[in-house]
């Protein structure tokens, strides 16, 4: 499995684009939202003659669902993200007001993934990790073939993801990345949402917030 990062919006925010052999490809959080960064994301996708399958919010800020519009159109794919994550998204309108940002509405969440769910796309799989606590229905997603994690705004390289946004809560993210993350083997490359990816073994060792 390949994973192709582009850093999108003002935000700075990390979409990704996963693809095999196979030629399928999952797009995860993509938060295109000029002209120029559509291009970038579905000249990619063009280029390796990928066939995108599935649109993947890891939750629903306004950085990560400022192309989901786009995305959904474009490809004629239905919205996948946890079910808590529908009144995320359907305050997100509001929010792009207050940041003076562009926003065309994501269409609703209408595929709901769960905690421990397993989703396929050509030859691989991928596991929902259930990690609350920067947003009530934040979800990572796990591929235990390669050790690679789709990690969203939970945890960052040093760092993990701010818990004063709405539905947000400092004690739940700090257990659920002690539970579910630092529970995966220390070789795991972590993508996050934002900046350089890292491994749950350099984590382990130099986050601030796990001393
Ligand atoms: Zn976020």
């Amino acid at each position: 499995m390949q994973i192709a990062r582009f850093t999108f919006n003002d935000f700075q925010e990390n979409t990704y684009v996963l693809y095999d052999e196979s030629n399928e490809c999952l797009i995860i959080d993509p938060g295109c939202n000029n002209t120029f960064e559509q291009k970038t994301i579905t000249d990619f996708i063009a280029d390796n003659m990928l066939t995108p399958t599935m649109l993947i919010n890891t939750h629903c800020h306004i950085d990560h669902v400022l192309g989901n519009r786009y995305i959904s159109d474009k490809y004629a794919l239905a919205l996948y993200a946890h079910e808590i994550e529908k009144k995320v998204l359907a305050s997100q309108p509001m929010v792009a007001q207050y940041y003076g940002l562009y926003y065309d509405p994501s269409p609703d969440i209408t595929g709901v993934l769960e905690a421990n769910a397993v989703i396929n796309f050509g030859n691989n799989e991928l596991k929902i990790l259930f990690v609350p606590g920067h947003s009530p229905g934040h979800i990572c997603l796990f591929h235990q073939k390669s050790n690679q994690l789709i990690a969203g705004d939970a945890l960052f390289k040093e760092s993990i993801g701010r818990t004063d946004l709405p539905g947000g809560n400092y004690d739940t993210l700090i257990s659920s990345i002690r539970n579910e993350l630092f529970t995966l083997p220390e070789s795991t490359i972590v993508y996050s949402g934002h900046g350089d990816s890292t491994t749950i073994g350099h984590e382990l060792k130099n986050n601030p917030f796990f001393r």
